[in-house]
Parts: C-alpha cells; structure tokens; sequence
C-alpha cells in the first residue's frame, strides 16, 4: 500500500484520500473482500469486473452502489487505479492482467488477495476487540454501577437489618413487658414496671408516674427512675407543669424546653432537662395518672415512639386500672363499710403480726377497747339512721386522734378498737383519755337546733406484753378493763391490771 501511496504522491498529490482498488471475480469470497473494503474508512473500490452478472461480488456491488463490469480489460482504464485484487482463480486472467496493469498499479493474486483477506479480517478482527472492548467497558461500567448500587443496598439491608434487630428486642421487650403487667396486681409494682418499660422501650432517661389524687386534685409522685427519687417533686398541683398540660391534653411532647421554664416544675433541678414528653394514664374519661419520659439532652420522640409511647400509656393504664380496682377490693374486704375503719377480721389478723413485730423489735404495744355509753337509748330516741351517723362521727374523731402507724377497727355494734405499735400503757391511757374527750366534747348532727345531744365513751386499755402475753389473753384483759370503765360510771379509762 506504501507503495501505492508513492504512486498517488507521484501522480501529482491530488487525490487525498486512500488508495482506489479494482476487483476482479465474483466469488463469495470476492463479496467478501468487496465488504470488508467497503467498510474500510480511506478505501475504494472503484469497480468490480466479472463477466457473470448473478456472481455474489457483483450482486454485493450492485448493493453498495459500486461500479460493476463484465469486462475485465475494463480495469485497465480506470484513472486513479492503484490496486487490482484478482479474486479471479483463473490462470488466464491473471495472465492477462499483469500483462495489461498500467504502471504504477500493484496487483495481488489468489495467494496475494488472501493476504488481503487476512489482513482484512484481522483489522476487522481488531474492530471486532475494540467495539467488544468499548462495550466490555461500557458493561464493566454498568457493573461497577451496579455494584455500587448492591453495595448501598447492601449497606442500607444491613441498616434495616440492624434497626430490624432493635425493633425485634424491642417487641420482644414490649411482650414481656405487657405479660408483666397483666401479672403485676399492686399499684405500686404497676407503676415501677411503667417507669421500666419507658426506659428499655423509648431508651427514656429519666421516666416517672404521677397519680391522680381526687381528694385534693394533685398528681403524687407514685415511681420514678433516672435521678434520684428526691430530684421528683412529690406532689404537682393538676393544674401544673406538663403534667397539667398532659392531664387535661393526653399526650404533649417539648423536645426543647425552655430555660426557667414552669413547665418543668416537677423536677427540682429543672436545669437537668431539655426534653420531655407527658402522657395520661387513662381508663376511659377518667385520668388515673401521668407519665413523664425526658433527657437531659434534646431528644424529640419520632412520631413512631410517639405511637408507642401511647401504646404503652395505653397498656400501662388498663393495667394501672386493675391495680386501682384491686386495692380497692382489697380495701373494701377489710373495710367496715359504714365508719371506713378496718373490720374485725382484719383487726383479728393485724394484732397477729404486731405482736411478732413487737417480741421481734422489744417494743410495747397497747390495745384501747371503747365502747359508746347507753348507745340504745340514742339508738331508741333518733332511730337507726341517726345511730349510723353517730357511729360515723366516731370514726372521723378516733382517726383523728391516731397516728399513721395506728390500727383503728369496728369491732363490732358500737365497740371500737385501737391498736397502738410501739406505744406502752401510758401512752396508750392517753390516747384513750384524748379521744374520750373529744367525744365528750362534740355535739352531735342529730338533733334539732334547740337541744345539743352529745355522747360519752367508756375505754378499757391492755398493753403487751405487761398485762398479757397472747392475742386472745390480750383482747380478754382489754375487754375487762372496759367492762371496769362502765362499772365504775361510764365515760371513763380503765387500764388493765
Ligand atoms: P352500754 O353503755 O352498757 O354500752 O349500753 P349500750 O346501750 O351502749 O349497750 P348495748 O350493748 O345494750 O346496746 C348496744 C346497741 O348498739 C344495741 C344496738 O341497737 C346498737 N347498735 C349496734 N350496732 C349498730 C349499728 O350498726 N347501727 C346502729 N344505729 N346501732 C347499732
Ligand atoms: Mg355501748
Ligand atoms: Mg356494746
């Protein structure tokens, strides 16, 4: 081709581009030759010459709109002919056509065209390697891309994987955490496991429960976990801080709680939180209480804790409301109903456990039996209904006069009495003369504006284990000191001997 190239340089330097090539024969092998030329980029084929016009080559070239002849000497007057590939495979022909090719024009035959080939297909081999190459990129690309795009999903299924897993723990916490609640029965286990929930479910901080208390419309601190029980302002008025708001609300979330805020009035270092979230107690329209997660640091809860805090609001009142029906039950079942003092099985039940605690500890413990004076003439003179109301007045005087540890029972009719821990005969002769006083004293609501009516009470003491040293012994002595009382005059204090 170098020298074909020469030959173009030396026919004046007109032509720019490649050389311009003759074929001659029509094989298939000669399309073949004529299509690998064609697509060649700076070569032509001027012409193909081949006397049968149905060969293959002369179809093909009739296809790619190159000249075609049937006669070969043809070739010879081609103007700018550089090259004549004989595809021929006729002697004569070739004879014919190297005795006839102009100067300056190469030829190559059957062996020489297969050279051609050859190079041909190996050029087309290498265009072959270079678009597979190019497309080998071009899919090593999208392979890459591909990959890359795995590798984040990779990396977020193994994120969903791990948030899954805490989700996982988390249901399984929030399981045991209801099937413990279903199995807790007091208020105050109740409301330690809420405060527990809060913090493995929400991860809380700091979480408390605050129960309503009906008598003086106040939330008291019932448990708490995070900080120290002192940090906790016991009692919140219900009008107050965010459990106010969460009280008349249900839930209310304050991701950034301002510095001084009064919202915060339930924490006495209110410094100690940036965060909180409240949320009632339910059963119905009644408020049973309020919840309190927060942090130190801000935190809003997602809407999705949102939701489970609810959940768990929602789980922990039912079972709260349990708790509460239990205690009263509980209460009512060693509750006298018409004076709200314990009754006498309770009573019974009760002086059993003093006096082991009082022989455990060494302490003294008193029994106060009071009966009320000629109570059935009152009985006869204001009815039944008004003895009851007596009856009450007795009971509102008697807790009056007792402190928190003392037990105070019906013991039956109109009798009463009092058991006093950790307090000898002398401490418990005065209390006896106190209430006994104060009954004197107190006009009853049973008369008519003109005419006071009052009533007067007789107390027989005992103390164990000076006077005696068995529960029944107890109660007998008590008795007879009482016994004493009446006969002595009534609306007096006898101490057993
Ligand atoms: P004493 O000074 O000797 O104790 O005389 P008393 O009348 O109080 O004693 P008594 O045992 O004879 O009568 C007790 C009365 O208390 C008889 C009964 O009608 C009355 N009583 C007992 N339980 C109740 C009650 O629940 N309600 C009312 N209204 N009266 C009761
Ligand atoms: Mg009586
Ligand atoms: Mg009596």
């Amino acid at each position: 081709m170098d020298r074909s190239a020469d030959a173009a340089a030396s026919t004046g330097g007109a032509r720019t581009k490649g050389p311009t090539i003759a074929i001659v024969g029509g094989s298939l092998r000669a399309a073949s030759i004529l299509r690998l030329l064609s697509e060649v980029e700076n070569v032509r084929v001027a012409v193909v010459a081949c006397p049968a016009p149905t060969a293959p080559a002369v179809r093909l070239a009739e296809d790619l709109g190159v000249h075609v002849t049937p006669h070969i000497a043809e070739v010879f007057q081609l103007r700018e002919l550089d090259l004549i590939v004989d595809m021929s495979e006729d002697e004569n022909v070739h004879a014919l056509l190297s005795a006839e090719k102009p100067a300056g024009v190469e030829m190559v035959g059957t062996a020489g065209s297969e050279l051609v080939w050859d190079l041909l297909v190996a050029k087309k081999r290498g265009e072959e390697q270079e678009k597979l190459f190019v497309e080998l990129q071009v899919a090593y690309d999208k392979i890459r891309s591909h990959e890359r795009r795995l590798q984040s999903s990779k990396e977020a299924l193994v994120q969903a994987n791990s948030e899954l897993e805490s989700r996982l723990a988390e249901i399984f916490f929030t399981h045991e955490f209801f099937k413990a609640l279903t199995r807790f029965t007091s208020v105050d286990e109740v409301c330690s496991l809420i405060v527990d929930g809060a913090n493995g479910i929400l991860g809380a901080e700091i979480s408390c429960v605050y129960l309503f208390e009906r008598d003086d419309w106040t939330l008291r601190l019932q448990a708490s976990q995070g900080r120290p029980p002192d940090s906790f302002t016991p009692v919140v008025p219900v009008s107050e801080t965010l459990l106010g708001t969460a009280f008349r609300g249900g839930l209310v979330q304050e991701s950034a709680v301002a510095p001084q805020s009064d919202s915060i009035a339930w924490m006495s270092d209110a410094e100690d939180v940036s965060s909180q979230v409240a949320v009632a107690l339910r059963s119905g329209e009644q408020v049973l209480g309020v919840m309190v997660v927060a942090s130190a640091t801000p935190r809003e809860l997602s809407p999705a804790e949102l939701d489970r805090l609810q959940v768990i609001a929602n789980q922990s009142s039912l079972a709260l409301q349990n708790a509460l029906l239990h205690g009263e039950l509980e209460r009512l079942s060693v509750t006298d109903r018409l004076t709200d003092l314990f009754n006498h099985g309770y009573f019974q039940q009760r002086l059993d456990a003093e006096i082991r605690r009082a022989n455990r500890f060494d302490h003294p413990l008193s029994l106060v039996m009071l009966d009320i004076d000629d109570f059935k003439a009152l009985n006869d003179t204001y009815g039944h209904p008004r003895g009851d109301m007596v009856l009450k007045v007795m009971s509102s005087i008697i807790r009056e006069n007792l402190r928190e540890i003392d037990i105070a029972a019906r013991y039956g009719g109109e009798e009463f009495v009092l058991l006093l821990p950790e307090t000898d005969v002398e401490g418990a002769r005065s209390v006896a003369e106190r209430v006994r006083m104060r009954v004197e004293a107190e006009v009853l609501p049973i008369a008519d504006a003109d005419r006071e009516v009052r009533i007067s009470v007789s107390l027989g003491v005992a103390t164990y284990p000076l006077h005696a040293d068995t529960h029944a012994g107890l109660i007998d002595v008590a008795d007879r000191a009482l016994y004493e009382a009446k006969r002595a005059g009534k609306n007096c204090t006898k101490v057993a001997e």
